[in-house]
């Protein structure tokens, strides 16, 4: 997929050519933002990204054009980073502009968040403004419940619902910290604060790895000095640039801007 940037260069966003080696077969589970296939390895799936966007528990609905493939493209470059810092996550391989290939895991039902600086569901909670620097990360876990709008809970209400072991949620606290870590640095070092981001693990046999995905979608991306949004804010906010912004993200994470 070629895409025009603001600059006037046109380039090819993913350099992973399709991969028809992997067959797509049932989709199993189609969410707001992804659809998950079946391949013919059984240990396998393909995500597949989609335009679609939604936002307050969808009661908001859009498409952010080529939103699909730059989220891919980034989550397929942050993933790579991650798995090199040592914490195991699903991805395989990027196969096209839309598609990634999986570790097949079950995922477990929390949403689990860390913040560097105030803003959104903190702030409104807390009654505190947006921007203000954290002390410490804080590390939050949340019921993935859409009915609720994903209430936030603690490790006794996940402990007992069953939604993990403790060991589990020892592992998903230690590596969500350690992704803050590495995120934090990465994304300053392209003049950008990470304001806060929200994962997904699943499991993986006996094993907890990252799933879903690492995005201008999932993430809160604030350019240093000016404080301008780069993420999915936009869309929520109704603050427009929205494609603009992710294909800003995306320039910059794969190195081609900053
Ligand atoms: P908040 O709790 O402030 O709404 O979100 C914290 C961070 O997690 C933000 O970066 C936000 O994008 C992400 N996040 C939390 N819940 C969701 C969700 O259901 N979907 C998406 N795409 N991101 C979420």
């Amino acid at each position: 997929m070629w895409m025009q940037f603001s600059n006037g260069f046109a380039y090819l966003l993913s350099e992973a050519k399709n991969d028809n080696s992997m067959t797509k077969l049932k989709l199993i589970y189609e969410g707001k933002a992804k659809k998950i296939f079946e391949t013919d390895d059984p240990a396998l799936y393909i995500q597949e990204f989609k335009d679609d966007a939604t936002a307050f528990n969808a009661l908001k609905r859009g498409t952010i054009t080529g939103k699909g493939a730059v989220n891919n493209k980034i989550s397929s470059v942050l993933f790579q980073h991650v798995e090199k810092e040592g914490i195991p996550t699903h991805f395989v391989k990027q196969l096209s502009d839309r598609e990634m290939l999986i570790r097949k895991v079950q995922i477990i039902p929390l949403e689990v968040t860390v913040r560097n600086i105030t803003a959104g569901g903190m702030s409104k909670l807390l009654g505190i403004e947006e921007g203000i620097r954290l002390k410490e990360p804080v590390y939050e876990i949340h019921y993935k419940k859409d009915a609720l709008a994903d209430p936030l809970i603690n490790e006794e209400h996940a402990l007992a619902l069953g939604l993990a072991t403790r060991a589990e949620l020892e592992t998903i606290r230690q590596y969500a910290l350690r992704v803050n870590d590495f995120l934090r640095k990465f994304f300053e070092k392209l003049n950008i604060d990470l304001v806060d981001f929200k994962l997904e693990f699943g499991r993986a046999g006996a094993q907890i790895i990252l799933a879903d995905e690492i995005s201008p979608d999932t993430c809160r991306f604030w350019e240093k000095g000016t404080g301008r949004k780069l993420d999915k804010d936009r869309f929520r906010r109704d603050l427009g640039d929205v494609e603009s912004a992710y294909q800003e993200m995306l320039e910059k994470v794969t190195g081609k801007l900053g």
